[in-house]
């Protein structure tokens, strides 16, 4: 069937993309797939990146791991978002480790036999998830029923070098770790570089590195990191659309919901067959398509399957031409980033929110 609109994956980009964090760190990779791989594929980046030399796959959800081992992933898989009462048994069956970041967790998983794998998350100053307050307590546990495989914990600005936050969460976690090994646990896997850590600061490489958004060939943050190119990442999703409609307006037509913009000349104007449905922000103002070598901007409110575009009076863009919303930039295309920008986002939001009604095609981009 043709499609309306289509995301283009490139898995040698991918490969590309997994060599690269693979040699910066020199450490284990953990592939982070949560969250429908960042809206890539779930089983079909998971499998992509066990081939291409990830060690380990990362997911927030129970139900994501299992997805992933009923589809043949072999390698270990990590779930970091199982909170108590979730079914620890299942997780056990299927080989999964899971991180644990309460008393109550630990209670509830040490019941399951054979030892299930934890992972002990710390809180090292996010204030989000992992341990904090409970520590003392952690730290008189049983920890008998349980293998911990790992201890970690998560930056929260680590795309910011030289923060010193970033070095107050590393000296924490340091000393979260010496007071586990004055009790006798010493996880082998110890890890808290996400990708922009994993790019900018060695130090806080340990074991193991979990990456994400660099793995999809983007960057953590443009503003304070620099884009993909700088940093050698291939963006490896392309997103198309057709256009449904092209039609050639007077100045002064007022376009789409609200009527919050109006053609200021005689013009072409597109109708792009993908809308908020779809993932397209509708707040998003100050990007749009690339036709024919030329950029057309956003002209008023995007809608559920549509949005549209000025094409400019010299276009000779026809209804059912693909247009490019977002690739990699090398033809002069908007980007992942751009659309962040345009829609008060970040690229990480344009690309997990692209809809299910976008299928996913595992193939090269085209220009
Ligand atoms: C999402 C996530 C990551 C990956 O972060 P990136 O910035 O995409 O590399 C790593 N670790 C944890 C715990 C996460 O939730």
């Amino acid at each position: 069937m043709q499609h309306r609109a289509e995301a283009r994956i490139d898995i040698t980009a991918l490969t590309s993309n997994i060599s690269l964090l693979k040699s910066k760190s020199g450490v284990n990779l953990l592939a982070v797939v949560k969250a429908d791989a960042y809206g890539h594929g779930l089983v079909e980046i998971g499998l992509a990146a066990q081939k291409s030399g990830a060690d380990w796959l990362g997911v927030a959800l129970l139900e994501e791991a299992i997805a992933l081992r009923t589809h043949g992933v072999r390698i270990p898989i990590l779930a970091w978002m199982v909170p108590p009462g979730s079914d620890f048994n299942l997780a056990a069956q299927h080989d999964i480790d899971v991180a644990v970041a309460s008393i109550l967790a630990l209670e509830e998983i040490s019941l399951i036999s054979n030892k299930p794998r934890i992972h002990i998350e710390l809180d090292t100053g996010m204030t989000r998830g992992g341990f904090l307050d409970e520590w003392p307590q952690l730290l008189q546990a049983d920890f008998s029923k349980v293998d911990v495989v790992g201890v970690f914990s998560h930056f929260a600005r680590a795309d910011e070098a030289g923060e010193q936050q970033n070095i107050d969460q590393l000296n924490v976690f340091n000393s979260r770790v010496s007071d586990l090994s004055a009790i006798g646990i010493n996880p082998p896997v110890k890890h808290l570089a996400n990708s922009a850590a994993t790019l900018l600061d060695k130090d806080s490489i340990f074991d193991m590195v979990r990456t994400g958004i660099a793995m999809y060939g983007l960057t953590p943050d443009f503003k304070t990191m620099g884009d993909s190119k700088k940093l050698g990442l291939k963006p490896i999703m392309q997103l198309r659309a057709k256009l449904h409609l092209v039609k050639s307006v007077p100045a002064g037509s007022p376009v789409g919901y609200g009527a919050t913009a109006t053609t200021d000349k005689e013009t072409q104007l597109g109708v792009v067959a993908m809308g908020y449905a779809d993932g397209i922000p509708r707040i998003a103002q100050g990007a749009g398509i690339f036709i024919n070598g030329q950029r057309a901007p956003i002209i008023g409110r995007v809608s559920m399957d549509q949005f549209v575009v000025d094409l400019g009076p010299e276009s000779t863009a026809q209804s059912g031409d693909w247009v490019i919303v977002f690739g990699d930039g090398s033809h002069g295309e908007y980007t992942a980033d751009d659309w962040g920008t345009a829609s008060l986002s970040i690229n990480y939001e344009i690309v997990t929110r692209i809809g299910p009604r976008v299928p996913r095609i595992y193939a090269p981009h085209v220009y």
